[in-house]
């Protein structure tokens, strides 16, 4: 008999979880085929991007080579960017993937599916604001954080050079805007050691914010201890507050008011990739996430399933869907990888269950705040300082360890400390 072909599209925190797990069970056994798709060809942890758009961590050690893990793990890696779905004929069309140089470097082709996972993660949402899109960076992807890098350090080296300041402006004061604002301290507190003693001084950095307060999806001892911290880390925090134009040089508000910017990030919104809204039959919202039943199957047809910051799902007993977070994305993977086999065998999937293990945001070398879940000890108790920055890093070993064995993630995490001991703290070209 045939085997079946299971395609995950998305390496993100859900697909790379997923196809590792199924590709150890399902795959070395030759019980199915499992391919994993994506445009990049490693992967890094999402919530690790501000870090490397700051260029306070190295992160070649944090990639994983797609290929490479594949091989080990059960699975095809499939290069290629998902261009179309064709439902009747059950393929996928991946458009061609281009070297540095603009040849093309892996074809376009198509791929038949039995089982269609999308994974496929989201990016920042500008809302049809003009100049976004020509302006602003966003730190969505590596390719994006490696941009914002380079052009922070050109606006560094100018200001040192001029004697003037480095002035950052960042819209969204979601997880994404407060963290890589501590995270550009950091980077700047470092740099004072390397020649320059008033570069931290240098940094002019305004956090801008529709929502009456900062971390709006946080619980609110969260947001008011990151607010404090970042004002007393001397940033101008804007709440209740839009944006409604970007240029070269400024974002204007909608009171009229046009403040100067060397360097526009924009992290508000969250929208997922445009070819999931034109998949003829499924339903997607907004912001074009495809609406999924509780087990994650597409509302629209079952042989395609979608789970992460790409699906939209609210459960029987919640007033709002569930928020795009690691968290979410991680426990809907670790769901599908427990019963898909079942699914293949002709069985129904179970409907997922969320366990809300609560909420962490990380302020760089400044501090961690968070709450703990409704599933654990304590409910609702607030975390701050050394306990939640470990908590944080924690979560980055699970995911790690998840993907890869507490073996291998130990030897990163290992060399990591080590490669500190001999390296400068920040990227310096
Ligand atoms: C800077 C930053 C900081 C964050 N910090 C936190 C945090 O502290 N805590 C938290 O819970 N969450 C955080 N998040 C959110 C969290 O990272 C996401 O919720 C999570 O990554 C979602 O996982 P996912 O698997 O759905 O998608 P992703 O991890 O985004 O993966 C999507 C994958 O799909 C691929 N892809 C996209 N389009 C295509 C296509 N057309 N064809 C092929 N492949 C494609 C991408 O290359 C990517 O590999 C942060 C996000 C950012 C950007």
């Amino acid at each position: 008999m045939r085997q079946q072909r299971v395609v995950i599209v998305g390496a993100g925190i859900a697909g790379l979880l997923l196809a590792t797990r199924l590709g150890e069970r399902l795959g070395k056994a030759g019980r199915a085929h499992i391919s994993l798709v994506d445009s990049h060809f490693t992967h890094v942890w999402k919530p690790l991007l501000h870090s490397l758009a700051a260029g306070t961590r190295d992160v070649n050690l944090q990639r994983i080579s797609l290929l490479a893990h594949a091989s080990g793990h059960g699975h095809v890696f499939e290069p290629g960017a998902l261009v179309s779905v064709d439902r009747e004929a059950r393929r996928i069309q991946l458009g061609p993937l281009l070297a540095p140089d603009g040849r093309v470097a892996v074809a376009a082709r198509e791929l038949p599916y039995d089982w269609l996972v999308l994974a496929l993660g989201s990016g920042i949402h500008d809302f049809g604001t003009p100049g976004v899109q020509e302006h602003a960076h966003a730190i969505d992807g590596q390719a994006q954080a490696e941009r914002f890098n380079a052009a922070l350090r050109s606006a560094i080296l100018r200001a040192a050079l001029q004697d003037t300041e480095v002035r950052v402006a960042i819209v969204g004061a979601g997880a994404t805007g407060v963290q890589l604002a501590a995270e550009l301290s950091e980077l700047m507190e470092h740099a004072s050691g390397f020649g320059d003693a008033r570069m931290r001084r240098r940094l002019r950095l305004s956090l801008y914010e529709s929502s009456p307060r900062v971390l709006a999806a946080f619980p609110e001892a969260v947001a008011m201890a990151t607010h404090h911290t970042l004002t007393k880390l001397g940033f101008e925090v804007h709440t209740g507050m839009r944006v409604q134009a970007v240029t070269a040089g400024s974002v204007q508000l909608t009171d009229g008011q046009l403040h100067h910017a060397d360097l526009t990030v924009w992290a508000a919104g969250i929208k997922a990739p445009d070819v999931l809204a034109h998949i003829p039959g499924l339903t997607a919202n907004r912001a074009q996430q495809l609406q999924v039943l509780p087990c994650l199957q597409t509302t629209g047809d079952e042989r395609i399933l979608a789970l992460g910051d790409c699906a939209s799902l609210q459960l029987p007993d919640s007033e709002h869907a569930l928020p795009p977070t690691a968290q979410v994305a991680t426990q809907q993977a670790e769901h599908l990888a427990r019963h898909l086999p079942a699914l293949l065998q002709g069985r129904a999937l179970p409907d997922f269950r969320h366990r809300d293990l609560g909420t962490l945001v990380s302020l760089a070398r400044y501090g961690a705040y968070g709450t703990l879940g409704r599933a654990g000890v304590l409910p609702g108790h607030f975390l701050a300082g050394r306990v939640a920055q470990l908590g944080h890093a924690w979560l980055y070993q699970c995911h790690r360890a998840g993907v890869q064995g507490w073996g291998r993630a130990s030897v990163v995490w290992l060399a990591e400390q080590l490669q500190r001991l001999a390296m400068p703290p920040i990227r310096m070209s």
